[in-house]
């Protein structure tokens, strides 16, 4: 269904073929939309380019969120490039590989900051710029994710659980001030999902996916092509009352008590 035809996406934090964000592309592109992406580096434009351009991407281009200057020069290539956009996708996150070590208590200042910043900040600082670019008559859509951590303590996530719930308010503070300009503001809660930065930076990622299978309503875990689903229904005109919500795609971890 092409749901999305002629509506220009970015999205953010595309790094493999096992992204949350390479999920949501693929939905995005089946349903029509035109995509740009970002990559983080010469080794991620790597990986990044080939994926892109499997799916006609009109713009591939080097961001770091934590440069403002960055950020600036992305989306004056965006603005350049097709006037302006529909859809923001921000699939972004950071911290210390220590900082989610040891114990939350001794997570140093300076962790602290760059979690934060890179986490929860550049969704702040790109939905500015992408607001800019979005055409105040038909409105747009900014999409971040977020995990369960953020609500409750799950060993491990520490800072990052912190800097998801300052994702999580910031969606709602977004959406009031974009709602005016039909700018609508989500947030997904993914359970947990085997990419680079969860297996990779999350200690002990392997009991997050086991307590999904034995324990989540479904009892199975989720996919980034479950993501991508719900961020295409979200982008779409079908979703044009709904704003400054987290939605869950935890096949129902998150209403278990126990
Ligand atoms: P991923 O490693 O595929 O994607 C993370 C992306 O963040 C990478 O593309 C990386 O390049 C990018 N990034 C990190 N620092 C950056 C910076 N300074 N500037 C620009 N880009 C930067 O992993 P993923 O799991 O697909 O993560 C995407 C989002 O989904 C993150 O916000 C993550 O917290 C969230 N999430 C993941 C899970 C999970 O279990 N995988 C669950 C819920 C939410």
């Amino acid at each position: 269904m092409n749901t999305l035809s002629g509506k220009r996406a970015v999205i953010l934090g595309l790094a493999n073929e096992r992204s949350i964000a390479w999920g949501i592309a693929q939905a995005l592109h089946e349903a029509g939309a035109k995509l740009a992406f970002n990559y983080l580096g010469d080794a991620l434009e790597k990986r990044v380019r080939p994926l892109a351009e499997s799916l006609k991407a009109d713009i591939i281009a080097p961001l770091d969120v934590s440069s403002d200057e960055q950020i600036e020069s992305f989306f004056s290539k965006v603005k350049n490039t097709w006037g302006g956009i529909d859809i923001l996708i921000h699939s972004v996150a950071f911290a210390n590989k220590e900082d989610l070590q040891g114990r939350f208590v001794d997570t140093p200042r300076a962790g602290f900051k760059l979690a934060l910043d890179v986490s929860a900040y550049s969704l702040i600082a790109t939905s500015r710029e992408a607001a800019k670019l979005m055409d105040p008559a038909k409105g747009g859509t900014i999409v971040t994710l977020t995990y369960y951590g953020s609500e409750k303590v799950m060993p491990g996530y520490n800072v990052m659980g912190v800097a998801k719930a300052a994702l999580e308010t910031s969606v709602k503070y977004l959406a009031n001030d974009l709602g005016p300009q039909k700018i609508r503001v989500h947030a997904i809660s993914a359970g947990p999902i085997k990419t680079l930065a969860a297996a990779g930076g999350v200690p002990n990622f392997r009991d997050f996916l086991s307590t999904v299978e034995e324990k989540a309503p479904m009892r199975e875990n989720v996919s980034p092509e479950d993501v991508g689903s719900l961020v295409a229904f979200l982008c779409d005109d079908r979703a044009a009352r709904m704003t400054g919500s987290v939605l869950y795609v935890d096949s129902g971890y998150h209403i278990m008590g126990a």
